[in-house]
């Protein structure tokens, strides 16, 4: 009960009876639902969900997330389910405990991996309810507050987790206070001798720094004293020992140059009163020219706002000074959580949850895709770490979940099949994409619709949600039903010619004795199956052949199939060796799948004398081939800052769209790296390799075709 109450004191101030009531029956099922569990401390497990809530409390979070809070462990460590939660809290709350839920459960194999992940799982939680963030970072910080019960060395991996993680995020999403607490008892946990040392030396520093610190808070207190103005508060500010450490080590400085500057925070009742403080206090000591910062016109992309100075001082000390309402100090201390906070037991100002987490979200990725360092523009493109979802935006604003991967065409049939079967162009942040674009997250998608676009069999090389691929499908067996016919009549008869039989010798009891046999009623039928890759033309040509004697059994045909591109259904590009235009190619038959087309030299594929000829089919390029083939290029280049940049630049120049990159070899000093690009033929992919070859930093290009080892 008493566990309660210190809860409950922080609740009064600014939610209504009823709300601390639903908070409590959260809090008496999350007791219940813990019972007979304790922390490593030997503490009642519920201490913990209670003092997270306390921390959330502290920022005068909303009731939501407070119960959330109280409940974020029960279903991690005992049985209780979602929609049990849902059943006594709501919908919110039991997505809010399933969102921490799912983000405490991942865990990884190598640490980089572990951080990405987790640094793309928190964004990927805020597209949903940026408080489920609040809660995990409440959570971590209580972890922090109480790691004095795990081992040491347990003790520091946590700390390093902690900073490589939780404090950028803090830091993204503006929560000042929260940041610098986790900092420091991160730095105390890695190295508490340090830490110990340190906190000491400042201590007595900042003792000797007294008198001074009084001469000029009198001194501003004067200089504000002004009639007519209204300012609330100046006090000093005392830099945290983790900043401190941070700048010892990286200036090399002595702690004495760091904590030689004095700083002060002057917060006033509006803008206005701002800027008129910057004037008294300019007019007071002189400012340090070019050190005057305005983050009130022009925020910080967390949010952060206020006027930044340096003046020289007395005794010629500086000292930097902060100026800003009283707003932009709640928001600078605590971010993003200042938009949630509650007061009178209503929101404190009145906007919607979802407009906010979206505009922050839209700040945070765009942040993101700004730091453009080469691990950070291949973390950006990679999306096979694991099979999850992208969160996007309709040009409304709505969100859109989407499986990781999933391109223009997938998020066109996600809104409506009929969108998907109309679309004919999208736009990714208003600019033009191929259709073949993969999505991420927090991108707006606009699809453009024409009534008589119709959708391609080429979409199906690349879509991957389950509806997309089946409203193609269902489309194209439709549209293309007479062309499969077509191409199965000519693919059977050019078998039969090279058995040296005109189809006219053929009988219609010959083909009804292979209809019954494969259970088909019509001809058509007959053709559509071949054309689709159902059935091999060797063999069917040879069941229509049984009852001839006189026919070429010496199996070879002389005449290739030409091919335009993938026009009908049963045609496939291999995925292994990639051939393009001008490439000596074969067709495969993929049983139940349709035609493959190979690169003759694949390693895919049986050499020349081992293969069986009903399993292959002869192709050439016609002379007439249209758009664009994939090809899998290998670039080995110097490890140096920004060349990954640098070719994607040069490829664009050349028109040439990127479908994937991978980093498949990490060397000290160079990197080997896959691209599978989009080109139209072998020459034009000479040219781009030329082009690519005059990077300095480029060390060798080669194409990969999985040719087969002599
Ligand atoms: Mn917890």
């Amino acid at each position: 009960v008493r566990l309660f109450e210190k809860l409950r004191k922080k609740l009064t101030i600014y939610l209504s009876r009823e709300q601390i009531e639903a908070v409590e029956s959260a809090y008496l099922f999350s007791k219940q639902a813990h019972e007979g569990q304790t922390r490593s401390s030997g503490e009642p497990y519920i201490t913990h969900p209670v003092d997270v809530a306390g921390i959330l409390a502290d920022m005068h979070m909303d009731p939501e997330t407070i119960m959330a809070a109280l409940l974020h462990d029960v279903m991690e460590d005992t049985t209780v389910t979602k929609s049990l939660i849902a059943e006594q809290f709501g919908n919110s709350v039991a997505d809010l405990v399933d969102g921490v839920s799912k983000l405490t459960k991942i865990k990884f194999e190598n640490k980089a991996e572990a951080q990405a992940e987790n640094f793309r799982k928190m964004i990927l939680a805020m597209a949903k309810d940026i408080r489920v963030v609040l809660v995990k970072l409440a959570d971590r910080l209580h972890n922090m507050r109480t790691l004095a019960s795990l081992r040491p060395e347990k003790r520091r991996r946590i700390a390093q987790e902690t900073l490589e993680i939780y404090v950028p995020i803090a830091n993204r999403l503006g929560m000042h206070n929260l940041r610098i607490e986790l900092e420091n008892l991160s730095f105390q946990a890695s190295y508490p001798n340090r830490y110990l040392v340190l906190s000491k030396a400042v201590k007595h520093l900042q003792g000797n720094r007294k008198s001074v610190v009084e001469v000029i808070q009198k001194a501003l207190n004067g200089a504000l004293s002004k009639p007519k103005f209204n300012y609330l508060n100046i006090m000093g500010r005392e830099k945290h020992l983790y900043s401190i450490y941070r700048k010892m080590r990286s200036k090399h400085l002595p702690l004495a140059d760091i904590l030689d500057m004095y700083a002060f925070r002057i917060v006033v009742d509006t803008v206005e009163d701002c800027y008129r403080a910057l004037g008294f206090v300019h007019n007071l000591y002189k400012p340090v020219p070019e050190r005057f910062k305005d983050y009130i016109a022009i925020p910080k992309a967390n949010g952060y706002q206020s006027l930044h100075t340096t003046l020289f001082g007395p005794y010629g000390v500086p000292i930097e000074i902060q100026i800003r309402t009283q707003e932009m100090d709640l928001t600078a201390d605590s971010g993003v959580a200042a938009h949630w906070s509650y007061k009178d037991g209503k929101l404190a100002n009145g906007f919607l949850p979802n407009e906010r987490t979206k505009a922050w979200l839209d700040s945070l990725l765009k942040l993101q895709q700004k730091a453009g360092t080469s691990l950070e523009f291949i973390e950006n493109v990679k999306f096979d770490l694991s099979p999850d979802e992208v969160y996007v935006f309709t040009p409304k604003g709505s969100i859109m979940e989407l499986p990781r991967g999933a391109t223009i065409v997938d998020f066109a049939y996600a809104v409506h099949s009929d969108i998907g079967d109309h679309c004919i162009a999208g736009k990714i942040d208003r600019h033009f994409q191929p259709l073949s674009t993969k999505l991420n997250n927090g991108q707006t998608v606009e699809i453009i619709t024409a009534t008589q676009a119709h959708p391609s069999v080429t979409w199906l090389d690349f879509v991957i949600t389950g509806k997309a691929r089946s409203s193609i499908r269902h489309f194209l067996k439709n549209q293309q039903y007479s062309e499969t016919v077509n191409l199965g009549q000519e693919l059977l008869n050019n078998v039969l010619r090279s058995l040296k039989v005109d189809s006219k010798e053929l009988s219609s009891q010959d083909f009804t004795r292979v209809l019954t046999e494969s259970q088909l009623s019509t001809v058509e039928e007959l053709y559509q199956g071949i054309g689709s890759g159902d059935f091999a033309p060797m063999l069917i040509a040879k069941r229509l052949l049984a009852e001839h004697d006189n026919y070429n059994k010496e199996f070879k045909i002389s005449q290739p199939i030409s091919i335009k591109g993938a026009e009908g259904l049963s045609l496939h590009f291999a995925k292994c060796c990639h051939p393009i235009p001008g490439d000596a190619i074969i067709g495969y038959f993929e049983p139940k799948q349709g035609i493959f087309v190979h690169v003759t030299t694949c390693r895919q594929i049986a050499k020349e004398d081992e293969r069986e000829p009903e399993k292959y089919l002869p192709l050439r390029w016609d002379e007439q081939v249209k758009g664009y083939f994939p090809v899998d290029i290998r670039i080995t280049v110097y490890n140096r800052r920004g060349i990954l940049a640098e070719i994607t630049q040069t490829l664009s120049k050349a028109e040439i769209d990127i479908e994937d990159i991978k980093v498949l070899e990490k060397n000290a000093d160079s990197n080997k790296v896959k691209f599978i690009l989009m080109v139209k033929s072998r020459q034009h992919l000479a040219d781009v390799i030329r082009s690519l070859r005059k990077l300095s930093e480029v060390i060798r290009i080669t194409r990969n075709t999985a040719k087969r080892k002599k």
